[in-house]
């Protein structure tokens, strides 16, 4: 869970904008594009839209829809591992052969560290399938399987690593606060979160890639300047090796405090034009100086807490029910460790249009910030098409709203050619 909210941190090229906030934003009867009736957003739009083949946007459509059922069967997958350990007696047995240990933290954290690890192997048919089958089926991986499956391992060593010290904090927390304990259970879970963004960029990412200070040259000069004159050091600009792993188009914001900044990736810089290249830098320089990362871990940590009441109170009834017969003896029993998963999995489901949208609009805000500071409304548009290798170019509205962490390429190139309609005299 704590990788995965770390992974969403890493605030991307990828916007959000609500069909809500986009219609309060159309322009007053008195603005440039009402002067001037010649430039129509909409044909405007159309023409970014017309740029993509049917059978293009037939490919990302599959893609990115297909992503929509994979997290329905993730859920589905998640319940039958717990069902494994709870209903097939794994949990008791993982109890029974870490009961010898001398003390209680001891137990809690063998018993944590080789669920992590038993569950992630469970799962592992799976994590094949989206990370690297599914990868290569569309064309966007370009890793060999060995060079896949380290990195999966490395991860997976981060996961079990920082997620048993984790469920020792819960379970201290449950054992001494007893019912309050998940007011408690939050507030670890933002140390833990604060800790992992701030040292992110310094410890975790260079785990996967190389980070080095952009190459130089007159994209280097354009960003940099754009940088300074946004208030960001030129020093918190990285350049990063992201070809060694995907085809994807990329840049982010990470970190927290001393170590944020800013990371373009490699393809980024071969495959697009500088004026591309420019409005996805106005993009990220936008979560930067509107410190969207502090902002999402506020919001994050508030669904945290909402899920954690949640999921005490479903544990309640539901050991009341079936525990004798899963073993589990009640909230302080680290046999419970796969109920309380399965439960998380759920609450993170059914949360999911809520952080999408949390997301999606500090992405709409990125993307406005960015129109005004690189004036590229075209680049911006043209590379919104670009992203579409991954993400559906024109969903319903409502599609957006539920599925979309960024705003679709057909927001974005209105958005662009709205800023464009209302910068037409050179201001
Ligand atoms: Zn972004």
């Amino acid at each position: 869970m704590l990788y995965k909210l770390l992974l969403l941190l890493a605030l991307t090229v990828g916007t959000a904008a609500s069909a809500g906030p986009a219609a309060a934003q159309t322009a007053p009867a008195d603005t440039a594009a009402a002067r001037r009736p010649a430039f129509d957003v909409e044909a405007a739009t159309r023409h970014y839209l017309d740029t993509l083949t049917p059978a293009q946007k037939a490919k990302s459509d599959a893609y990115f829809e297909g992503g929509y059922w994979l997290q329905l069967w993730d859920l589905v997958y998640a319940l039958g591992v717990a069902g494994v350990f709870l209903g097939l007696g794994w949990s008791r047995w993982l109890r029974a052969r870490t009961a010898r240990l001398p003390r209680l933290w001891q137990r809690n954290w063998a018993y944590a560290a080789l669920y992590l690890l038993l569950a992630a192997g469970l799962s592992f048919p799976l994590t094949v399938y989206e990370g690297f089958v599914r990868e290569h089926q569309y064309g966007l991986s370009n890793q060999t399987f060995g060079a896949w499956l380290g990195e999966d391992l490395t991860a997976l060593a981060l996961s079990v690593g920082l997620g048993s010290l984790l469920v020792l904090a819960l379970y201290g927390a449950i054992r001494r606060a007893g019912a309050r304990w998940w007011v408690w259970g939050t507030a670890i879970v933002g140390v833990f979160m604060v800790v992992a963004v701030a040292v992110g960029p310094v410890f975790i990412s260079p785990l996967f890639n190389h980070y080095t200070p952009l190459p130089a040259g007159p994209v280097r000069a354009g960003i940099l300047s754009m940088a300074r004159a946004n208030g960001v050091p030129a020093d918190n600009v990285y350049y990063f090796d992201a070809s060694k792993q995907s085809k994807r188009i990329s840049a982010n914001v990470s970190g927290l405090g001393r170590t944020i900044r800013v990371s373009l990736n490699d393809n980024l810089l071969r495959r697009c034009t500088p004026a591309e290249v420019q409005a996805v830098m106005g993009h990220e320089l936008g979560h930067y100086v509107l410190n969207h990362i502090p902002k999402m871990l506020v919001f994050l940590l508030l669904l945290v807490g909402i899920s954690f009441w949640g999921v005490d109170w479903a544990f309640g009834r539901l050991v009341r029910r079936y525990g004798a017969r899963w073993g589990v003896a009640g909230l302080a029993d680290v046999g419970g460790l796969p109920l309380l998963a399965a439960l998380f999995a759920v609450a993170g489901f059914l949360a999911t249009p809520v952080t999408n949208t949390i997301v999606r609009t500090n992405e709409q805000e990125a993307d406005m910030f960015g129109l005004n500071a690189a004036r590229q409304p075209d680049g911006f548009a043209t590379i919104a098409m670009k992203l579409s290798e991954y993400r559906k170019i024109e969903p319903t509205p409502l599609e957006e709203i539920i599925f979309f962490d960024h705003p679709s390429g057909r927001t974005r190139a209105q958005s662009a050619m709205r800023w464009k309609a209302e910068h037409l005299d050179g201001r």
